[in-house]
């Protein structure tokens, strides 16, 4: 069965939309404010998120670009507004859908249903033959399921070490300056710096390194950046 997070205010809407996607047999949780609704999402596995835009505490915005920092579930905004629409696009939150209100409970549960079957094929098994896939010695990345594995076990990786585990693997012998990393991996409107660069590397080792003071992989060029070593 698959779970659904709403994150909405409006007690009744939110209700609604429960019973609606309870009825398409969903497993419905609701939490009422930004706060409540990011928590939730990083404790358990949700199918789906539905978001709303204006929420107490933390704002729709902001849960989205945080919860996409961790992981890929897909998230359909919901907006009373058109123009948030237009300002979701252009901040590149990575939201997946957007629905604006009102809206029928039978649209967003056609919608929910559309971005589910979407999603299976994308990271459901029977999709193997076609995921893009880089190899490199001992590391498998599967692009289109999002997943690594080392020495053919998977190893978790949050989806900003994701990305930039994936970009210097694509591009290996290739120098890369912490600055480039930086632009190229995080929004430019992100909160951090170049030492978000660091953070991430030292990460990525630990997860793919047998010694992290010898790495294999990604060697550090004093002064320079980072290179993926094939
Ligand atoms: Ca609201």
């Amino acid at each position: 069965m698959s779970k659904i997070l709403i994150v909405e205010d409006e007690v009744a809407i939110a209700d609604l939309e429960k019973d609606y996607l309870e009825l398409s047999d969903f497993e419905v949780d609701i939490r009422h404010t930004g706060t409540a609704g990011y928590e939730a999402a990083m404790e358990k596995d949700y199918d789906l998120i539905i978001l709303d835009l204006m929420l107490p505490e933390m704002d729709g915005y902001e849960v989205c670009r945080r919860v996409r920092d961790e992981k890929n579930v897909p998230i359909l905004m919901v907006s009373a507004r058109k123009d948030d629409i237009d300002k979701i696009r252009g901040l590149g939150l990575g939201a997946d859908d957007y629905i604006t209100k009102p809206f029928s409970p039978s649209e967003l549960v056609a919608r929910v249903k559309a971005h589910l079957a979407r999603y299976e094929r994308l990271v459901g098994t029977n999709a193997k033959q076609q995921n893009d896939l880089v190899e490199i010695r001992g590391i498998r990345i599967d692009k289109t399921a999002r997943r690594v594995y080392v020495e053919g076990e998977e190893k978790v990786f949050t989806t900003k070490e994701f990305d930039l585990l994936t970009f210097l693997a694509e591009n290996p012998n290739h120098v890369y300056t912490k600055e480039e990393l930086f632009r190229e991996i995080w929004d430019m409107d992100s909160i951090g710096d170049i030492a978000t660069v660091t953070v991430h590397i030292k990460k990525i080792r630990e997860k793919i390194e047998k010694d992290t003071s010898k790495p294999q992989y990604i060697e550090t060029i004093w002064g320079v950046g980072y290179r993926f070593k094939v």
